[in-house]
């Protein structure tokens, strides 16, 4: 018999929790070329493997667990928004603005200034956006572009000037120009007014898109999250991940999915899936950068999902569909008869069950359609009688606590507290048999490994605690992020649990997640992250 090889790294700890149905705890891992080679229980079981290449890392107090998977956000929304000034650190407005201020400072005038995109007007002192004026005074020497989300944006009149905007402008069909009571701009713009202001940007170099992945994939990793599926990636950024995955700046793997919202027609579908057939094709698919399938949404979010009973305040508001069902149906069908997969976004209750008559027509046409094919993305108000259709049809769902956390709030406003405490009801859907798994949604909800998982066995959010009938445990919660997001990406054979042979994806904790005090899982973070056998995170 020969001698196994080496090991690159071998780690001993308290306990690997190896999410093993079954399996003890364990105390040391081996890794070799990116897989797991072996586990042990006893600290010293591996030593045989060390050879004098191995990095041997000491953790005895320590608790390993899989890496993390984020299975709904926004990376590339994020790599662009990584260098912005940190307005999501500031908790009033005169904390925001000096920020603005003191990035103005150190850059050159007329050059752009903007914001990150991760933060929420509510949760400032003053709960609104800052006003032209109130940008004017912080810097009119720079254009300056503040931005929330992907679709709202206040500038400054530098920058309402250089996007040509004035108080004639018409916004495009969906979008808004606000004005106020005397006709003048506010400088706020809302969904596809935004495209106004896109074109006129400076467009970032290809160095700066990687600089700007490999600067929030290593965000992500320094949370414990080691596989993001990114959920609106635009069709042409293909090519962006695929120039940082070379270079060695994405920190973590990618599923991407492609953003389906302009296709609307068969013709527009096609040509999307063309491309998506050419990436495949060329074998550009591997292991850290994965193309998942196409993302639609049928229904806006907190202040346009689609709900069956009216908003709150507004009898006749039912939030928006966006499609029709007709078409959606078959938008998805072409998509899956072509061997790709389908996320659709659906928030309220008329959304989702809409959403679900349309994937019950392609799974009826369509009766031999791998499971896991097609995609509830949110399902944030599922009522009972629509849970039980998506388990009877064998529909995962990604769910995002961080998103009701950000957004409890807001969404109060809108429904009321009620059906904001009725959203993502978890509990529901484990005790029913949903698939479910765990992501964020940033850049509206943090992301963060245990940030989810105290939300999620909390109910905890910027409204305090909303549904704690909704919570699940601890180790539900960490498999949401684990076990089963592998199992939605179909690939549970080699993630998703810590077993000889799976990948190499772990995280190092300086307490252990499943008994630590619950509060204290809301800032714990890992000490090491390890994505194919590579260290990527460490503090
Ligand atoms: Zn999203």
């Amino acid at each position: 018999m020969t001698d196994p090889a080496p090991a690159d790294l071998l780690i001993r700890a308290a306990a690997v929790h190896t999410l093993v149905p079954g399996e003890p705890p364990r105390r040391a891992v081996a890794v070799t070329g990116g897989r797991i080679a072996a586990l042990a229980a006893a600290p010293d079981g591996l030593d045989a493997l060390i050879g004098p290449a191995t990095e041997v890392v000491d953790a005895p107090d320590s608790t390993m667990l899989p890496a993390f998977d984020d299975t709904h956000t926004h990376l590339v929304l994020a790599g662009h928004s990584v260098h912005g000034v940190p307005v999501h650190r500031a908790r009033d407005l005169p904390g925001f603005l000096g920020l603005i201020r003191e990035r103005a400072a150190r850059t050159p005038a007329g050059q752009w200034i903007h914001t990150t995109v991760n933060w929420q007007e509510v949760l400032l002192t003053e709960q609104r956006m800052p006003t032209t004026g109130e940008l004017d005074d912080a810097t009119a020497e720079h254009p300056v572009l503040v931005r929330r989300g992907a679709y709202n944006m206040v500038l400054n009149s530098a920058a309402l000037r250089l996007a040509g905007i004035t108080a004639a402008t018409e916004a495009p069909p969906g979008g808004v120009i606000e004005r106020d009571g005397h006709g003048r701009l506010t400088g706020r713009l809302v969904n596809r007014a935004v495209e106004l202001v896109e074109r006129v940007l400076p467009r970032p170099t290809l160095a700066e898109r990687i600089e700007g992945l490999r600067a929030a994939s290593a965000g992500y990793a320094a949370t414990g999250i080691g596989t993001v599926r990114d959920c609106l990636v635009p069709v042409e950024d293909l090519d962006v991940l695929d120039a940082a995955r070379a270079g060695g700046a994405l920190a973590v793997r990618v599923r991407a999915l492609v953003s389906g919202f302009a296709a609307r027609t068969p013709e527009q579908v096609d040509a999307l899936l063309d491309r998506m057939d050419d990436w495949r094709a060329d074998g550009r698919d591997d292991d850290r950068l994965r193309l998942w399938g196409v993302k639609f949404g049928i229904d806006g979010g907190f202040e346009a999902g689609a709900v069956e009973e009216p908003y709150q305040g507004q009898p006749c508001y039912h939030g928006r569909l966006l499609w029709e069902p007709a078409e959606l149906l078959a938008a998805v069908d072409r998509v899956v008869e072509r061997g790709w997969r389908v996320g659709v976004h659906a928030w309220g209750d008329r959304g989702l069950r809409v959403l679900l008559d349309v994937f019950e027509q392609v799974l009826e046409r369509r009766p031999g359609l791998p499971p896991g094919t097609l995609v509830v993305e949110h399902g944030g108000l599922a009522r009972p009688e629509q849970r039980a259709r998506a388990v009877a049809l064998g529909i995962p769902v990604t769910v995002q606590h961080p998103l009701l956390h950000d957004g409890a709030l807001t969404q109060q406003r809108a429904w009321g507290e009620e059906r904001t405490a009725a959203l993502f009801p978890l509990r529901e859907w484990l005790d029913e048999g949903a698939l479910i798994t765990g992501g964020s949604d940033f850049p509206v909800g943090p992301y963060g490994a245990m940030v989810s998982v105290w939300g999620m066995t909390t109910r905890g959010t910027t409204a305090g605690v909303v549904g704690p009938e909704h919570a699940i445990g601890r180790a539900e919660a960490i498999a949401l992020h684990t076990v089963n997001a592998a199992r939605l990406t179909g690939e549970s054979a080699v993630r998703g649990s810590l077993r000889p042979g799976s990948f190499a994806d772990l995280t190092v904790w300086p307490r252990d997640p499943l008994d630590c005090p619950v509060d204290a899982l809301r800032e714990l973070l890992p000490t090491r992250t390890v994505v194919d056998g590579r260290t990527t995170h460490l503090s």
